[in-house]
């Protein structure tokens, strides 16, 4: 479904130049779980920017069902980027001041327009999926990292994506929190969405079908669970 061929990238900070992806391919098919290991500065982050297009690559190619990502016109990326790939961090990036159920409408708020009751139902929904039934109406800040991280989800997945992207999205958790996200990854994965999960943790990594190791800027191996 999204396949990545020969990715190039070299960033310039202060007048050094380095190659941080030195020809990187990668195939995710559809609904397959991938997950990224590799050592800090590996280029983990990079290669995930670039498959879920926030980032360009200097060269090589990105197909997305068929289409051509870095042949395709902006307005076509974008498209993708908003029908198709959905992205969580390590930070949730949630809006302190919203509560949980506005920050899973975040994507449908546009200036004054007003938000469908489909829309608000379907928001009510995904936060049920990920098991904040009761906990809606709350800040952010009254919520735990974990369940914190949980809005985050709920927020990716209320456009139905095919692809959700996650980097290192237990990062700020302890480790049974964090296996509780996994397992919840892991679960949307099996009803069909495509997960791509950068983790520095082998535990976790084996949730995937496939692991890719990558090492200074390459894959350096690929295992299938
Ligand atoms: P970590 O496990 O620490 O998150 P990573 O494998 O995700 O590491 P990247 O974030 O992809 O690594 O970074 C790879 C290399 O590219 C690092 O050496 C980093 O300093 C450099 N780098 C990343 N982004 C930029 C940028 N915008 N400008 C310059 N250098 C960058
Ligand atoms: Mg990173």
């Amino acid at each position: 479904m999204l396949h990545l061929k020969d990715i190039r990238k070299t960033f310039t900070a202060d007048g050094i130049s380095t190659e941080v992806l030195k020809g990187v391919s990668v195939d995710v098919a559809e609904g397959e779980f991938v997950c990224i290991v590799g050592k800090s500065g590996s280029g983990k982050s990079t290669l995930m920017n670039i498959m879920s297009t926030l980032l360009e690559p200097d060269s090589g190619s990105i197909v997305f069902k068929d289409q051509d990502l870095t042949a395709a016109s902006s307005a076509q990326i974008n498209n993708t980027r908003k029908n198709d790939f959905s992205v969580i961090f390590q930070a949730y990036h949630l809006f302190p001041y919203l509560t949980a159920v506005e920050n899973v409408l975040l994507p449908y708020m546009h200036g004054l327009k007003p938000i469908s009751r489909e829309v608000r139902e379907q928001a009510q929904e995904v936060l049920k999926r990920v098991g904040l039934s009761g906990k809606e109406n709350r800040l952010p800040g009254k919520l735990s990292g974990g369940e914190q991280q949980r809005v985050a989800i709920a927020r990716a997945l209320i456009k139905k994506p095919s692809v959700l992207f996650a980097d290192e999205p237990t990062g700020s958790l302890d480790s049974k929190t964090g296996m509780d996200i996994i397992e919840l990854l892991k679960e949307l994965n099996s009803g069909g969405l495509a997960v791509v999960m950068v983790t520095h943790s082998p535990e976790y990594a084996r949730a995937g079908h496939t692991i890719i190791s990558m090492e200074d800027g390459l894959v350096s191996g690929i295992e299938k669970i």
